[in-house]
Formats: structure tokens, sequence, C-alpha cells
């Protein structure tokens, strides 16, 4: 079964939910699909490093 979350609040990519599998993260009322969630998490990471 595929459900419609809603829309991703970076690109507006669709994100679903597949057989409770959430494709994307959702933190503070903000939805990402798993593409914008990933460069999220490297540019995290590289400012981390970055310092
Ligand atoms: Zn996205």
């Amino acid at each position: 079964m595929r459900e419609l979350i809603g829309t991703c609040t970076s690109c507006g990519k669709n994100v679903y939910c597949e057989s409770g599998f959430f494709d994307g993260v959702q933190e503070n009322g903000k939805l990402l699909c798993n593409e914008c969630a990933d460069k999220e998490m490297e540019n995290k990471a590289y400012s981390i490093q970055k310092g």
C-alpha cells in the first residue's frame, strides 16, 4: 500500500509511505525526501568537519 504523505519542502517531490516504509524524513514540521535529507546530512557533516 502506497500512501502520499506530502511534498518535499526542498524540491517539491512527492513523498510516500510504502508498506510502512517512509520514503523521506520529517523534522520540525518540515518534510524532506530521502535525497534532500541525504544532502542536508552531508551539509551538516561538512559544516561540522569544517568547524
Ligand atoms: Zn526533496
